[in-house]
């Protein structure tokens, strides 16, 4: 069965695809894959823009049915293929919440965690960092719990694992009582954004800001808890807040700017005129999650937070020699440090800047100048979206590489889990003779 992942930039024919229902189907496909001599690799829901979920081998749908979720006090074990769509109202409806999330809930719990996913709040943390116990099938097809206590080192590796070190059957995450979040938006001037960075980021909870290239303007965003009742989301802020990339308007501004280039700094300038006010209060989830309807290419990168006022002077002149035709703006978001060793964020605060252009734009000119500049300031990128960095620039950036390597080494003597991406960032495997 053919496989395209959301972005359409990624694409293969895997030699099988198999659906696996529980724990034991998925060890008889690790088990099967071996005997053919097959790679494997599970599927999340393709929202990768890079190579980390392409099949050549084996493509293994994990585990997903919400039937097997099971709530444990504000623990919850989930199987995980199960979609963020479907965790996040099972969650509301026995009073939880995950305390942050990205922009989509269109991931897999799994897919989520294994890339580093994550939303942005300077006192929080990505997605990864809620787990409290793993079950993992290696590949000698063995069947592991583990958790801080039972097989710790695998345990803080696998949470954000990249899919090299086994196939994840259940995540157990710990979650909060649920809440409810205010959103403010409001279109501010760019300098100001900048000047007052730290105390915005302070002051809410979950702060973030897009920037159109080619204009002084900062759309910003504003999550914070609350109890009291507030507007709902109404149809202005459906344009001009979340929704603003999936709306057909935008869609139809993109492919003019792709057609016109010389039209973009005139479209982005009345997009961003269009930056109203809104305020609005709705369950977090429902806040912190918007569609995404334009079909885009992004690559993202971690800096960290003190570097980002120089990231954005950097990205402000690349994106003034090579977004002329970029009509898609520039999203800005912090988290705090956390102990995860392959986590964008790992032992840093952290800035992320996320660059995007419509499908079909040339990208690489702008995305490589990018990435020289958030290269040169120690950044890390997103595993799921676009980079060229290899293992052997990625290594020295993480305290934790070589500890991972080896243990996927260990694992995964053969190169079970292997693709030509996982070649890319983490190397061959020594004992496998050549590369994918
Ligand atoms: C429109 C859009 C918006 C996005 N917004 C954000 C955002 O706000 N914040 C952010 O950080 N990222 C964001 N991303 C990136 C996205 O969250 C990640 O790429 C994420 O990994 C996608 O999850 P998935 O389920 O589609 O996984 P896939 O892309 O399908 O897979 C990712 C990796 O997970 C592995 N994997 C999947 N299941 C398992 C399993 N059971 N066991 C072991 N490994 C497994 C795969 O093998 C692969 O290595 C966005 C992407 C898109 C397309």
């Amino acid at each position: 069965m053919s496989w395209r992942n959301w972005a359409g930039n990624q694409h293969t024919d895997p030699a099988r695809t198999v659906l696996a229902r529980d724990t034991d189907e998925v060890v008889g496909a690790v088990r099967a894959a071996a005997r053919d001599g097959l790679r494997v690799k599970a599927l999340g829901s393709g929202h990768s823009f890079t190579g980390i979920a392409v099949a050549d081998g084996v493509a293994l749908r994990p585990p997903s049915d919400p039937a097997s979720v099971r709530v444990d006090g504000h623990r919850v074990s989930v199987p995980a293929g199960l979609t963020l769509r479907e965790l996040n109202p099972l969650l509301w409806a026995h009073g939880l919440a995950l305390p942050n999330l990205g922009d989509i809930d269109a991931q897999t719990v799994a897919g989520a965690i294994s890339t580093g996913t994550h939303g942005t709040g300077a006192g929080y943390r990505g997605i990864a960092a809620q787990v409290r116990g793993l079950e993992l099938v290696l590949a000698d097809g063995s069947v592991l719990a583990c958790s801080p206590e039972e097989y710790a080192e695998l345990f803080s590796a696998a949470r954000v694992g990249l899919g090299a070190l086994g196939v994840l059957t259940n995540v157990t995450l710990a979650t909060e009582p649920a809440f409810r979040l205010h959103a403010v938006e409001t279109a501010l001037p760019l300098a100001r954004v900048l000047g007052e960075l730290d105390e915005l980021t302070a002051a809410n909870e979950h702060f973030e800001f897009y920037w159109f290239p080619h204009t002084d303007i900062a759309a910003t965003k504003r999550n914070n808890r609350t109890v009291a009742d507030g507007p709902a989301r109404g149809r202005v802020a459906e344009w001009v807040g979340d929704d603003l990339l999936g709306n057909g308007a935008f869609g139809l501004a993109c492919r003019v700017g792709a057609a016109v280039p010389s039209l973009v700094p005139r479209i982005n300038g009345l997009m961003a005129a269009q930056m109203a006010h809104a305020e609005y209060v709705d369950r977090s989830y429902r806040v912190f999650c918007s569609p995404r309807r334009v079909r885009f290419l992004e690559m993202e990168y971690a800096v960290p937070r003190a570097a980002l006022p120089e990231a954005l002077t950097g990205l402000r002149s690349v994106a003034d020699r090579h977004a002329r035709a970029v009509t898609f703006p520039v999203e800005v978001r912090v988290l705090g440090a956390d102990d995860i060793p392959l986590s964008t964020a790992s032992g840093r605060d952290s800035a992320y800047i996320a660059v995007h252009v419509f499908r079909g734009q040339p990208h690489a000119a702008y995305f490589g100048a990018v990435e020289s500049v958030m290269t040169a300031l120690g950044g890390r990128p997103h595993w799921g979206k676009m980079h060229t960095r290899t293992a052997a620039t990625l290594g020295p950036g993480y305290p934790g590489f070589s500890d991972f390597v080896a243990l996927r080494d260990r694992l995964d003597p053969e190169g079970r889990f292997r693709n030509a991406y996982l070649d890319r960032v983490l190397g061959v495997p020594a004992t496998c003779a050549s590369p994918t």
